[in-house]
């Protein structure tokens, strides 16, 4: 469809890569999924939608960059427990329940909550194939998908799921919105040869990864027991990162680890609700970009968050470091914003077609409505975003250039449906 946008305060790159983001009013144009103009329309465009802009934000659609979608109805079920606790005690229990069908409802729920409030693409590693995936697209979102892998050696088990992910990757090879990467699960849950398989296995296939990498202390200490080094000496010596690689938490890191990983181009996710939810801590993002590592955010699944809520992991990733650091400087609402977006693009090798707003790229877009409390006046949209928005300020969104939701309506999902659905599914295994 032929989509114009009106009027409308836009957040666009700066002059060069590293220039900061300008908001400026201006006009964009949808041809098809791209982005076809921005600013005067392109020769013979007619428009068969028209949006008006007025008192109103464009922002290039979120990305979540780490989450467990199908987790979405095991929000608030295992709180303030201990990260051992959690996972064996709560969260293994309810999976052991769960049928594929409920990880599809439950994949639904968290995309609804992520488009509502403004994410476009997400990365996610789940275990039961087909479901996040067949909610992906159905919903019009982007996302990249991980079977998540668990095995040790050359065994059954181990080699049956990455079977497993391949048959998944073929299935949805007509869904260019979809893309796959083989994931690991943690260094705790796959052992140095199955590692070094699915290294050999991601170069044959031209896959990129996506692990757990140091969330707690205890992984680092039963790493250094198992194998003398830390995971990401781990990670490094099986060969993983030599394909795209991103790692989520990173939160117990050595200033060598981060030299590691930033020799190698490695990606890191922080994850700063879940990870302090957990008391596990959270990432040293100042120094990883001191460093020059890319790093973009995540929510992790809500079974740990509780919620999959971009925006408020923004506010978090800034807040948490300026007080830790005693330094207003040390993380920007710019950085948070960057991260959200373009860092996460390049994270997921998608930065050529979303995560800015460009002539070109795929309309993956959000629209905020400026004239509401937390918004106004309009002085700074880049820091309102991660200063005093809620993410409920998100009014529509556009992916690959499809409307998916208007005026807070979601139009690609059946939302009662899944509320009954979820409620239903707790009330048999939770
Ligand atoms: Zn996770």
């Amino acid at each position: 469809m032929n989509i114009a946008i009106k009027n409308i305060l836009t957040v666009l790159p700066g002059e060069t890569p590293e220039a900061p983001q300008t908001v400026k009013k201006t006009d964009l144009y949808i041809q098809g999924s791209r982005i076809a103009a921005i600013g005067e329309a392109p020769a013979d465009f007619t428009a068969e939608k028209t949006i008006d802009g007025t008192d109103k934000l464009l922002i290039p659609g979120l990305i979540n960059a780490h989450t467990h979608s199908y987790m979405a109805f095991m929000r608030n079920c295992a709180d303030d427990l201990s990260f051992m606790d959690w996972l064996f005690g709560r969260i293994d229990p309810i999976e052991q329940k769960m049928t594929d069908e409920d990880a599809y409802w439950g994949a639904c729920l968290a995309i609804l909550e992520m488009m509502k409030s403004g994410t476009t693409c997400f990365n996610d590693m789940q275990m039961n194939i087909m479901q996040t995936t067949r909610a992906a697209k159905e919903s019009g979102m982007r996302a990249v998908i991980s079977r998540g892998l668990v095995g040790s050696g050359d065994d059954e088990a181990g080699r049956s799921r990455l079977k497993q992910a391949y048959a998944e990757r073929d299935a949805f090879r007509d869904c260019d919105r979809l893309t796959f990467r083989l994931g690991p699960h943690a260094p705790y849950t796959c052992d140095e040869a199955f590692l070094k398989i699915l290294a050999k296995e991601a170069e044959q296939e031209n896959m990129g990864i996506h692990m757990h990498l140091s969330e707690s202390v205890t992984e680092i200490e039963n790493c250094r027991k198992d194998y003398g080094c830390t995971p990401i000496e781990l990670a490094e010596r099986t060969g993983l990162f030599n394909r795209p690689f991103i790692a989520a938490h990173c939160v117990q890191v050595t200033d060598s680890d981060m030299d590691i990983m930033a020799k190698h181009g490695v990606s890191v996710v922080t994850n700063p609700a879940s990870n302090m939810k957990l008391g596990n801590g959270f990432a040293p993002v100042p120094e990883m970009m001191a460093k020059g590592i890319n790093v973009c955010i995540g929510t992790d699944g809500a079974a740990s968050n509780n919620a999959l809520n971009l925006i408020h992991e923004m506010s978090l990733v800034t807040l948490i470091h300026k007080g830790t650091h005693r330094s207003p400087q040390c993380v920007s609402a710019e950085d948070a914003f960057r991260m959200a977006t373009i860092n996460g693009a390049k994270a997921l090798s998608l930065e050529a077609e979303t995560g800015s707003i460009e002539v070109g790229k795929k309309a993956d877009l959000a629209i905020l409505d400026l004239k509401c409390p937390s918004m106004w006046p309009v002085n700074n949209p880049i820091a309102a975003l991660s200063y005093s928005a809620t993410g409920d300020e998100v009014e529509t969104v556009i992916i690959d250039g499809n409307i998916t939701m208007e005026n807070k309506k979601v139009l690609t999902l059946d939302e009662e449906r899944i509320y009954f659905e979820t409620a239903r599914i707790m009330e048999r295994i939770g």
